[in-house]
């Protein structure tokens, strides 16, 4: 028994999509960033499948593409913000992938993701999501910023309703310097839009 069940955190959100989202799905990369996880969701989708892509910032749509490289023709890359997903996506979604902060090796490293867009994004896309999907959400709280995002971004998820949604959080402990931790969110039943409930109700 070589093989790790306890992952870092960005391998155990791929872990996550990977036991939902089938060949033919439509998912979103909610920060396409350098593309990694838009790479990751085109191989999962296959041929028949598509993957949307967001970023604010043409920069990391041109290294997303380059990345993609001969799967480029599975994904539709969208120079706007997430929050505006229903703009473009209207099919259900099995998954989506949020990797929030900044881009690495970016000449703007005061470029982020904020948090009154993040959670109209996941807001969105709950709506979206098909069933038993499921939203992972990396969340960064070293840099400035970052700390009121995760802050908000908590409680958010813990408004809502248990119904709807299992919303968890993971991390390592035992890790140095800062490292992200995992948001993921089950959708438990269908609904368009998710019920919400005050904190002590
Ligand atoms: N912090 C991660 C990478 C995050 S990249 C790491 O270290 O690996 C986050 C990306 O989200 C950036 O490319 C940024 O431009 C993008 N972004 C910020 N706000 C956004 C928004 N509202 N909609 C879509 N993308 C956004």
């Amino acid at each position: 028994m070589a093989d790790i069940l306890l992952h870092r955190v960005l391998p155990m959100a791929k872990r996550m999509i990977s036991e939902r989202v089938q060949p033919g799905d439509t998912v979103v990369d909610a920060t396409a960033g350098n593309g990694n996880d838009t790479l990751f969701l085109a191989e999962l989708v296959g041929e028949t499948g598509h993957v949307v892509a967001f970023d604010i910032q043409q920069q990391a749509l041109e290294a997303t593409n380059r990345h993609l490289g001969e799967l480029a023709g599975r994904a539709t890359l969208i120079h706007d913000s997430h929050a505006n997903v229903r703009e473009y996506v209207q099919s259900e979604i099995s998954g989506a992938m949020f990797n929030l902060g900044y881009l690495p090796y970016s000449d703007d490293l005061s470029i982020i993701t904020t948090p009154s867009s993040t959670i109209a994004a996941i807001h969105a896309m709950l709506g979206l999501l098909k069933k038993s999907g499921i939203i992972t959400i990396t969340v960064y709280d070293g840099h400035e910023g970052g700390s009121e995002e995760r802050d908000a971004l908590l409680d958010y998820v813990s408004t809502l309703h248990q119904g709807d949604v299992h919303a968890i959080r993971y991390e390592l402990l035992n890790q140095r310097r800062n490292p992200p931790f995992l948001l993921a969110l089950e959708k438990m039943k269908d609904f368009k839009e998710v019920r919400t409930v005050e904190a002590g109700e």
